[in-house]
């Protein structure tokens, strides 16, 4: 594992975000159930946002 770098300025200060709540992602089709919160690697130089996953890819298991 790697320092992670910014794509953006090449910065290697990485901050890591969440978004949560209302901006949660939800599995579609299924408007009811809890979605996950979204984690994104923030460079603390520029502030791009890069790397964005699900914190729970198991609510996005597809049927
Ligand atoms: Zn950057």
């Amino acid at each position: 594992m790697g320092l992670k770098k910014c794509p953006n300025c090449g910065s290697d200060r990485i901050g890591r975000g969440k978004l949560s709540g209302y901006a949660a992602l939800q599995p579609v089709g299924k408007a009811l159930s809890f979605g996950s919160a979204i984690i994104a690697d923030v460079c603390s130089d520029c502030g791009f946002i890069f790397n964005m996953y699900a914190e729970k890819p198991e609510k996005f298991i597809p049927r």
